[in-house]
């Protein structure tokens, strides 16, 4: 699988927002190749190669992710240097998401009982604000393995670092059912770029925080919504093409902006509203509700000792 970094130049050193927008349409978490999918993997009903909804995956139980947000900027502490109340609205527009909450953009989406609060006690046992600033060039320019050095327990907190993000709007390194063993290794990363993080962030179309609830979708074994093609629209061979997921609607690349009455795959609607597309942050409403399950799967399948 291709390191994010590797898809960047030294362009980052003059980065700015005028470069974030030439690249602000790429989300760069590398989804497997072909091979990987149905290569060995770990079976579970959301696995890389298939999803199996069922009562099991149901959002029944409220349960409560600690994060941990790693702010890294520039050495002299300006470029990337947001705010603690940047960070607060940015956990609030993951729990809109997540939950659906009424009245809020996520209005539109099937709750998934998933929460995120900064957490309030380090590996530990201190008391913290769930926030840790940094400054460094190297590990502002998304190089270097920074996360050796600063990762929380992975098993045990969502580490969501800012930084350029390797000229990218966000990623993450790999998907939880990744064969390779990453998951729960310091690897085990959100990576935002500072240019895309919070509400009111800088950069528009970028600055309603949707970026993060895209990449924490990522974190908690999505796909994008136009991965793999086409595949087959109808059960059960939309659990096994495409995203793998039936209640998304199949299609085969990513879309900018907010286009109205796009289809594809046939006659297929595009999803441009789903949080797992790549349109503007006011496009975007909603998971669906075997999203949500894949989501709760992975949860317990992968990342059983995550949340609380
Ligand atoms: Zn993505």
């Amino acid at each position: 699988m291709l390191p994010a970094h590797a898809l960047v130049s030294s362009v980052l050193a003059l980065f700015s927002s005028e470069v974030f927008s030439l690249h602000a349409d790429r989300c760069v978490a590398p989804e497997p190749a072909p091979a990987l999918r149905v290569a060995s993997f770990t079976p579970s009903d959301c696995s890389l190669a298939q999803t199996v909804p069922g009562p099991l995956w149901q959002p029944t139980t409220v349960r409560r992710i600690p994060v941990v947000v790693h702010l890294i900027s520039d050495t002299a502490c300006a470029n990337g240097n947001i705010s603690d109340a940047l960070v607060h609205s940015q956990i609030t527009v993951l729990n809109e998401d997540f939950r659906a909450l009424t009245g809020t953009p996520g209005a539109a989406g099937v709750d998934s009982k998933l929460e995120f609060f900064l957490a309030t006690e380090d590996p530990a046992g201190n008391p913290t604000t769930g926030i840790q600033r940094y400054c460094n060039t190297t590990w502002y320019q998304d190089q270097g393995s920074y996360w050796n050095t600063l990762a929380w327990d992975p098993t045990r907190y969502l580490n969501l670092y800012t930084n350029s993000a390797g000229g990218s709007r966000g990623y993450v390194p790999f998907l939880p059912a990744d064969p390779s063993g990453a998951v729960g290794q310091p690897q085990d990363r959100v990576v935002i770029n500072w240019l895309a993080f919070g509400r009111v962030g800088p950069v528009v179309p970028y600055h309603q925080g949707r970026t993060v609830t895209h990449e924490v979708g990522h974190y908690l074994g999505l796909f994008h919504t136009y991965y793999a093609g086409c595949g087959i629209a109808t059960a059960p061979d939309c659990y096994t093409t495409g995203d793998r997921i039936c209640d998304t609607a199949p299609n085969v690349t990513s879309h900018k902006g907010c286009p109205v009455g796009l289809t594809s795959c046939g006659g297929e609607p595009v999803p441009v509203q789903n949080y797992m597309e790549l349109t503007d942050d006011a496009c975007m409403t909603g998971f669906t509700a075997e999203q949500v399950q894949r989501m709760r799967c992975t949860l317990a399948s992968y990342r059983s000792t995550l949340a609380q």
